[in-house]
């Protein structure tokens, strides 16, 4: 039986219970010209054909469905596919959706995209696309990425972004994110908020969504060629959930494919610790959204810890949350120092250095390989490269 996850959000933006839309009333015509105008580019030829080309001319896509054999050998269990995310222009999937935000924003006669980073890689992705389309791009950093990720903050500028510090709270992704939104604010009419994942206030959820499923599309095409039969299992790492949902979408309705979202532990799961949003949380608010969140008694977002910067933020897209829920995904965890292991194993196993987030998806899968029979077929999505995580990783392990 089919089952009509694909066909959600409903019209207010609710994914089951969550999502929604809880913004400042004075914000709420930008967002519906936003919702509305996205609606009409999703089924114009034109908007689709600009979009697609670019994909395929700039980005790089189709990104290949890569065999790692030697990794499938020397596990001795299921075979391991990585969707080759990591080789797109700017090395992430992000750039899947800030292309067609950039191209939304442009068709909306907006003059500047604004948007917040964690790891950098999307303050890259919305520079690049923002520069591509010709528009003024302002990204929000906290203090503390900005030191572990300088070589993304450098890219951002010579690209022609403006990066804003962010030096309040825990100065990560959260703080940065709260920052960019009052930034936004004071200029709604003539500004795009361009979202960094599958979070936010409806439409983003849904528009970020669209723009990430071409990664399961093309999944499904490429794996049919190869084994003649759909995968056993999907594994993706989740932040707020983007590259997680852009291979998870087009599987939705086959009821043979499993598929498992890995959240980082960090350190543990101590207060503070990890970001298991989907593990350890409870549903409540959190910027303009109603979602699993990490939260004190009284509602408010609690500090988190990863080693991979792209996976510290205490709420999760609602997406997500509802298919939690449902029972239609199963959320796993991995902890920093298993992420650093599968980081190093793929690196010398391959020849491949993955970002330390896409190395939670496959610490797991390694883990799940080999508990499997050598007929199965894990797909994993290898979401960026790690070459800005380089000096980090050989600070810390000692190599
Ligand atoms: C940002 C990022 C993530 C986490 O974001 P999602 O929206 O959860 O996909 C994962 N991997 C890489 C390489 C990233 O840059």
């Amino acid at each position: 039986m089919k089952n009509n996850l694909k066909s959600l959000p409903n019209e207010l933006g609710y994914f089951g219970v969550y999502g929604g839309r809880q913004i400042p009333p004075e914000l709420v015509s930008i967002f519906e010209a936003i919702e509305k105008e996205y609606l009409i580019a999703k089924e114009d030829k034109e908007f689709q054909a600009e979009y697609q080309t670019l994909l395929r001319d700039y980005v790089g896509r189709p990104s290949p469905l890569y065999l790692a054999q030697n990794l499938t050998a020397k596990i001795g269990g299921a075979k391991i596919y990585l969707k080759r995310e990591d080789l797109n222009h700017t090395g992430a999937h992000k750039i899947n959706h800030t292309l067609g935000e950039a191209l939304l924003a442009k068709r909306l006669g907006k003059k500047k995209l604004l948007a917040e980073t964690g790891a950098g890689q999307h303050g890259v992705a919305l520079a690049t696309a923002a520069a591509l389309v010709g528009l003024e791009c302002e990204i929000h950093m906290g203090k503390i990425d900005i030191l572990k990720q300088a070589p993304n903050v450098a890219r951002m500028k010579i690209l022609g972004a403006k990066v804003v510090t962010v030096k309040s709270g825990g100065r990560c992704l959260k703080d940065a994110v709260d920052s960019a939104f009052e930034a936004f604010v004071k200029n709604p009419q003539e500004t795009f908020f361009g979202i960094g994942s599958v979070v936010g206030p409806h439409p983003f959820p849904m528009i970020v969504r669209d723009f990430q499923s071409v990664v399961g599309r093309e999944a499904r095409v490429q794996i049919l060629e190869r084994e003649n039969r759909l995968p056993d299992y999907l594994v993706a790492c989740v932040g707020g959930g983007s590259n997680a949902i852009g291979l998870f979408h087009e599987f939705l309705g086959d009821e043979e494919v499993k598929m498992i979202g890995v959240e980082p532990s960090g350190r543990g799961f101590g207060l503070g610790e990890h970001a298991a949003t989907l593990t350890l949380g409870k549903p409540g608010n959190i910027h303009g959204m109603f979602t699993y969140l990490l939260q004190d008694e009284n509602g408010v977002p609690l500090p988190v810890h990863s080693i991979a910067s792209g996976l510290d933020y205490p709420g999760v897209g609602p997406v997500h949350a509802d298919l939690k829920d449902k029972g239609r995904v199963v959320y796993e965890t991995i902890n920093d120092q298993e992420a650093l292991a599968a980081f190093l194993e793929l690196s010398r196993t391959e020849g491949i250095i993955p970002a330390l987030e896409s190395a939670h998806a496959l610490a797991y899968a390694l883990k799940l390989a080999a508990s499997l029979p050598k007929e199965q077929i894990i797909i994993v999505n290898l979401s960026g490269r790690g070459d800005k995580d380089v000096d980090f990783v050989v600070e810390n392990m000692n190599i």
